[in-house]
């Protein structure tokens, strides 16, 4: 028999004590397992059995420190209650992966203790203490019984199965031994502790292969699962080693992007694909710092011929067939460029003529002005209106009208050199920026101008020939770095040109504030912003400095 053996035999002492190291051992081992808990609160419960059996006909002994027997059957009743409850928070652990729910440990607890309680010390009948003692373990028997038939895959654990069946038969035959008195054989007990050890020994050897087979199975699928995905992905993707650049690895969006089948890829290095070289230095040096770059922008190009795109790319070190491997997944975004540029160039110009617009011109204007400053350069602004253009709408009709405007723009431009800004500023008149020129120059290029203009035809819808003149007013640098400032002074100067009869030139000076009878004067425009009075008077040379010295 196996726990009473203190007071009976030594040997069963003995063997009951090396079955418990065994267990002890297992549950060590088990430590490193997700289920060790569970194990170690069966371990535990046992332990507590055990002790209680240790107790069972120790009464004798116990009386001689003067304690009742009411304190001893209470004690071994909570003993035998503690032990149902750890076996079925070990089963929750172990069967079902899953703690013992305090509602369920509290109830148990409480009731176990009410149940004692009445049995030793109200009823204090012998009958119901041995009730209340067979009750306990039937309860940790039901439990063990529906959190088995509860858990998945039972056929896959069969060490466990082993170890619930083993505990079982230990409770059953504990309560057997303790309630009913029952001699129980010691060939019996062995057969029990050996089974209950080797069925732990089993269960943790196939808990530990089990898990191992299950994570790598699970991670072969995975990575065949995610190599499906990255192959059948919208986004184009390339794996290139870091060693030789070579191309490992395209999917067959990236093979429709670059126009080159899977073939001609592999051909390829990575560092072909790039327009600009410093584009994939840079992004190789990103790497280093953060192992993953993202929204990086490079201009591509793949077969010959073919026009480089724009592509923003997300990239990755990755190890590719046991090798350093760059990953770089990517979006195709020259419909995006194309449209930010689209909406850049309809922010920047003029619906009707397409040339540059007002706001356009004052901003680029600005710099331009600052960057002649900072060069020493000489510019100029025109102004350019075009003659009772009234009259030609009221004649032919707005439409016709448009189409002048439309040509003169060009005509514009085309008159121009590509450093020259020319915009509309509005209605029928057009601003122009002439990029280092002196005021002599300034009057000339004006002057062609004005005679190409002057030169160019539209039809009517009657197809009657349309011709016209503009005039043309000319502000010189010197005078100001206000772009604001140089517009008033180019257009004085093309009123005053409209004074003397249309269809000419007029250069601005100081002169002509005297002749405008203007209500705002450029006069008070007038304040260049000229570092030292040595390069104001050497900036002012040649325009009528008396003018100045005067006011
Ligand atoms: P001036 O020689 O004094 O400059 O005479 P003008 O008739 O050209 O001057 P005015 O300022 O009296 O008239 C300008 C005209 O330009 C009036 C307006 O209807 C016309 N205009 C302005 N913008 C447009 C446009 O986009 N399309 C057309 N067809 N006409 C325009
Ligand atoms: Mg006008
Ligand atoms: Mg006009």
């Amino acid at each position: 028999m196996l726990f009473s053996g203190f007071s009976n035999s030594l040997t069963e002492l003995s063997l009951g004590l090396s079955g418990f190291a065994f267990l002890g051992l297992a549950t060590l081992i088990s430590s490193s397992l997700k289920s060790a808990k569970g194990l170690k609160l069966l371990w535990f419960g046992l332990f507590l059995l055990f002790f209680n059996a240790l107790l069972y006909q120790q009464y004798n002994f116990l009386s001689f420190y003067g304690i009742s027997f009411e304190v001893f059957v209470f004690f071994r009743l909570c003993l035998s209650v503690s032990a149902t409850i750890l076996f079925v928070a070990a089963a929750s652990e172990i069967l079902l992966y899953k703690p013992l729910s305090l509602n369920i440990l509290y109830l148990s607890i409480s009731s176990g203790l009410i149940l004692s309680f009445y049995a030793v010390y109200i009823s204090r009948s012998i009958e119901i203490q041995d009730n209340v003692e067979t009750a306990l373990p039937m309860i940790g028997l039901i439990y063990l019984f529906l959190a088995f038939i509860s858990r998945p895959n039972l056929k896959k654990h069969i060490g466990e199965i082993f170890a619930a069946m083993s505990v079982l038969g230990l409770i059953e035959q504990t309560a057997v031994h303790l309630f009913l008195h029952f001699e129980v054989s010691v060939i019996f007990s062995v057969v029990l502790l050996f089974m209950l050890s080797s069925s732990y020994l089993l269960m943790l050897i196939e808990w530990q292969s089990s898990e191992k087979e299950e994570l790598s199975a699970s991670l072969q699928k995975m990575s065949k699962n995610m190599f499906n995905i990255i192959k059948s992905s919208a986004f184009p993707i390339i794996i290139s080693k870091l060693k030789d650049d070579s191309i490992v690895f395209a999917n067959q969006s990236a093979s429709k992007l670059f126009e080159l089948n899977l073939l001609e890829l592999s051909r390829y290095h990575f560092k072909d694909l790039f327009v600009d070289a410093q584009n994939r230095k840079l992004l190789l040096e990103k790497l280093e710092h953060a192992k993953q770059v993202q929204d990086f922008e490079i201009l591509v190009k793949s077969s010959i011929g073919q026009t480089p795109f724009w592509l923003i790319a997300s990239a990755n070190i990755i190890e590719y067939e046991n090798e350093l491997s760059l990953y770089i997944a990517f979006q195709d975004i020259t419909e995006r460029k194309q449209r930010e540029k689209l909406l850049q160039n309809q922010a920047d110009r003029d619906p009707l003529t397409s040339i540059y617009n007002r706001r356009y011109f004052e901003n680029s204007v600005t710099q331009r002005i600052k960057q002649a400053y900072l060069e020493n350069q000489n510019f100029a602004i025109l102004m350019i209106d075009a003659d009772h253009f009234k009259s030609i709408n009221d004649k032919y009709g707005h439409k016709t009208g448009d189409k002048v405007l439309m040509e003169l723009a060009h005509t514009i431009e085309r008159s121009l050199r590509p450093e020259d800004v020319v915009a509309r500023y509005g209605g029928e008149e057009f601003v122009v920026f002439l990029h280092n020129v002196s005021s002599d120059i300034s009057l000339l290029v004006s002057e062609r101008l004005r005679k190409s203009i002057s030169q160019s035809v539209v039809y009517s819808d009657d197809n009657e020939p349309i011709s016209w003149t503009v005039s043309i007013g000319i502000a010189p640098s010197g005078l100001s770095d206000s772009v604001p400032a140089m517009i008033k002074m180019a257009d004085d100067a093309m009123y005053i040109a409209k004074q003397n009869g249309r269809n000419q030139v007029h250069l601005y000076d100081l002169t002509d504030i005297d002749k405008l009878e203007l209500k705002t004067t450029s006069k008070e425009l007038i304040h260049p912003v000229f570092k030292s009075e040595e390069e104001e008077i050497s900036l002012l040379d040649g325009l009528e400095t008396n003018h100045i010295i005067e006011e």
